[in-house]
């Protein structure tokens, strides 16, 4: 039995089982980080008790991904209240003692669309979030990139044209980054309405559209993704995947020759597959492939140790 862990900055949603079939989950409110993960770690005490056998964390960050780093498995620079610096893959791993693994929100659910949803069999694949920030996880040769940090894809610099949107951005360290752009607060700031209440012609839906489209054409261009996943509460409006594939098209403008970005395109941009369990299932296969290292590493032991005795 695994576990998983999605921890967001409104919820933690834990889920215990195999995949998509046998899934039970809870949630419990981002709160201190101490009764937080009281409740967290209580719930697989209670619920899977012995049974458990790794746990998968995808946080929200920046996290410390680095395994040679004091710091490892830690959130690190947030602004939220208690959780800068808090120790979020060793509080759970010491109350639970078991094997945990850990990577951000945006790489967790990645992996759960590439297991079970809509990313699937393919080696190279994209997730985006567009909600209250706006994410990014990135799977390369069917790997996901972690590099000097992990990807920070929310804070993509794009062409901003004051004239025609003269909303300087909500970002607090870029302004008028992908996420200072277009998340949903941006965009609540800019027309002075929730996003979710713009009717559905509003001119917002054109300009999200271009923004994201931007940033889309600058990932396809840098990393070659064989689909790109776009989910997140703004994403929750319908009419704006068609015109984020129109925008991304014109932008394009046939540059990348292959069918997929040509022709077909209504797959290579979409939602994702797993909807809002593409997080807690990504953090089972978190759980799974270290769950899978950590046996690994007991054989090399055993061997080494047998060796030596030689
Ligand atoms: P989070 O990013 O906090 O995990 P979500 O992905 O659900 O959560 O994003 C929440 C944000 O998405 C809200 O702040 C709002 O701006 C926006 N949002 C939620 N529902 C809709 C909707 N139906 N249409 C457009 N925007 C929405
Ligand atoms: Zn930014």
């Amino acid at each position: 039995m695994l576990g998983g862990i999605e921890a967001g900055g409104t919820k933690f949603v834990c889920g215990i089982g195999t995949g998509p079939d046998d899934l039970k989950t809870a949630s419990f409110p981002t709160s201190d980080p101490d009764v937080t993960l009281r409740q967290v770690i209580e719930y697989f005490q209670v619920n899977a008790g012995k049974d458990l056998e790794a746990v998968g964390i995808g946080s929200f960050g920046p996290v410390d991904l680095d395994t040679a780093s004091d710091t490892y498995g830690f959130i690190t620079t947030t602004p939220k209240q208690g959780w800068a610096n808090f120790d979020l893959a060793g509080t759970v791993a010491r109350a639970l003692n078991v094997p945990v693994g850990f990577d951000t929100d945006v790489n967790a659910a990645l992996l759960g669309e590439a297991r079970w949803g809509a990313a699937q069999d393919l080696a190279h694949a994209i997730y985006l979030t567009i909600g209250t920030g706006v994410g990014g996880g990135a799977m390369v040769q069917g790997q996901v990139i972690h590099g000097l940090v992990h990807p920070e894809i929310g804070h993509l610099r794009l062409p901003h044209d004051w004239a025609k949107d003269p909303f300087p951005g909500t970002c607090p360290y870029h302004g008028d980054c992908l996420e200072g752009l277009a998340c949903g607060p941006a965009m609540q700031k800019r027309w002075n309405a929730p996003a979710a209440t713009l009717p559905h012609d509003h001119p917002a839906w054109a300009l999200e559209a271009n923004y994201l489209a931007l940033a889309l054409v600058n990932l396809t261009l840098t990393l070659s993704p064989q689909r790109i996943l776009l989910g997140g509460g703004v994403m929750q409006q319908p009419q704006l995947f068609a015109l984020v594939r129109a925008e991304f098209s014109k932008l394009m403008n046939g540059y990348v020759q292959h069918p997929d970005v040509l022709t077909g395109l209504d797959q290579f941009i979409q939602p994702p597959g797993l909807g809002s369990r593409a997080g807690v299932l990504g953090s089972l296969v978190l759980a799974e492939l270290e769950q899978a290292a950590t046996m690994l590493d007991h054989v090399i032991r055993e061997r080494e140790n047998r060796g030596n005795k030689a």
